[in-house]
């Protein structure tokens, strides 16, 4: 197969692999190794062929794998397969949720239609852009990821898989299986707030993703991620300690922002914003998550989950 990509760049002809199973399409990688690419909704690596940025000798198609593609409760959270495409996760009544509300809203912020229906969480984690925006929620959710690959299954923490800039914990012929969201109970909220282009795609600028637990009225557990503000999408540690213990306020909510934007390490040459602007709307971003993030926990009962 071939094609002529943007700017009349000729895409390299590639074979294109359709396994009849998932042990069948880690077979094929575990063949072929760097000169394969699984290939899911397409949205991220199609662009990249096209634009001469990324060639692949075999491309394997994972789309049709029925087993990849589920959201169903798991042990008292979610469980969810990497199939599930944006469109779906901003609609399912599981994880529209307050837990985890967070994840539907950055689903549903993804702007071109197109891209919400094909497009994956599994490749939106597995390719490891900075603006990955289902990665800061995810990470608040402390979610936990199983990986498969010739050897068998392992399960990791979502803190230990972003390594760098597309570069994931993934090892060769590794695929993502499942996204695992654990029980976090009552009283737990949470939310995604972003900042987008208006033209240019809506691209993603910068983003907060937040998590809190309530008992008796004061922060027992919090988290707050930032994407697009540091090479990989990252939680900012220094703020959920701040918050621990303490009742929900707007000057600790300011207080955690403050923080967010000092660890915010921005590139200086991205197309999406400046460091100084990132730098600016982090802390509002920050407080107006958190905010929502509380709400949602103060109203949250175990008959509010979908
Ligand atoms: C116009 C446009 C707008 C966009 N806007 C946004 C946005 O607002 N926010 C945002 O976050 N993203 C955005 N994206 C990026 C992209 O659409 C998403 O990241 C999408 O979720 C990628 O999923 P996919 O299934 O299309 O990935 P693919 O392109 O199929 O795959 C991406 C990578 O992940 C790997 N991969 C896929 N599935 C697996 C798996 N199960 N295991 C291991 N590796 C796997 C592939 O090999 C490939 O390297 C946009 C893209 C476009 C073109």
């Amino acid at each position: 197969m071939a094609g002529t990509g943007a700017g009349g760049v000729v895409v390299r002809p590639f074979e294109y692999l359709i396994p009849d199973s998932v042990d069948e399409a880690i077979a094929m990688r575990l063949e072929h190794g760097d000169r394969s690419r699984f290939i899911a909704g397409g949205t991220e690596l199609v662009v990249m062929m096209k634009a001469g940025k990324l060639e692949a000798d075999y491309v394997i198609e994972l789309s049709r794998l029925a087993p990849l593609r589920f959201i169903r409760p798991a042990d008292g959270g979610l469980s969810i397969g990497p199939l599930s495409t944006h469109a779906e996760l901003e609609r399912s009544p599981l994880v529209q949720g307050p837990s985890t509300m967070a994840l539907a809203e950055a689903s549903a912020s993804i702007r071109e239609p197109q891209v919400k229906n094909l497009g994956t969480i599994g490749g939106n984690i597995a390719f490891a852009v900075p603006s990955a925006d289902t990665a800061p929620p995810l990470l608040t959710f402390d979610a936990l990821l199983t990986l498969r690959g010739p050897q068998g299954e392992r399960t990791i923490p979502i803190s230990e898989f972003f390594v760098a800039p597309y570069r994931t914990a993934l090892g060769p012929a590794e695929m993502l299986v499942e996204i695992r969201l654990p029980d976090m109970g009552p009283h737990f909220g949470s939310a995604f707030c972003k900042v987008g282009r208006h033209r240019n795609l809506g691209l993603t600028i910068v983003s907060v993703a937040a998590s809190v637990k309530l008992e008796a009225g004061v922060i027992a557990r919090a988290r707050v991620a930032m994407g697009v503000a540091a090479p990989t999408p990252r939680r900012v540690v220094e703020a959920e300690a701040l918050l621990l213990g303490e009742r929900p306020a707007p000057a600790a909510f300011r207080e955690a922002g403050r923080l967010v934007a000092h660890a915010a390490a921005p590139r200086a040459r991205s197309i999406r914003g400046s460091p100084e602007y990132k730098r600016e709307v982090l802390p509002a971003l920050t407080v107006r998550a958190l905010g929502l993030a509380v709400a949602r926990a103060q109203n949250h009962t175990e008959r509010d989950e979908g």
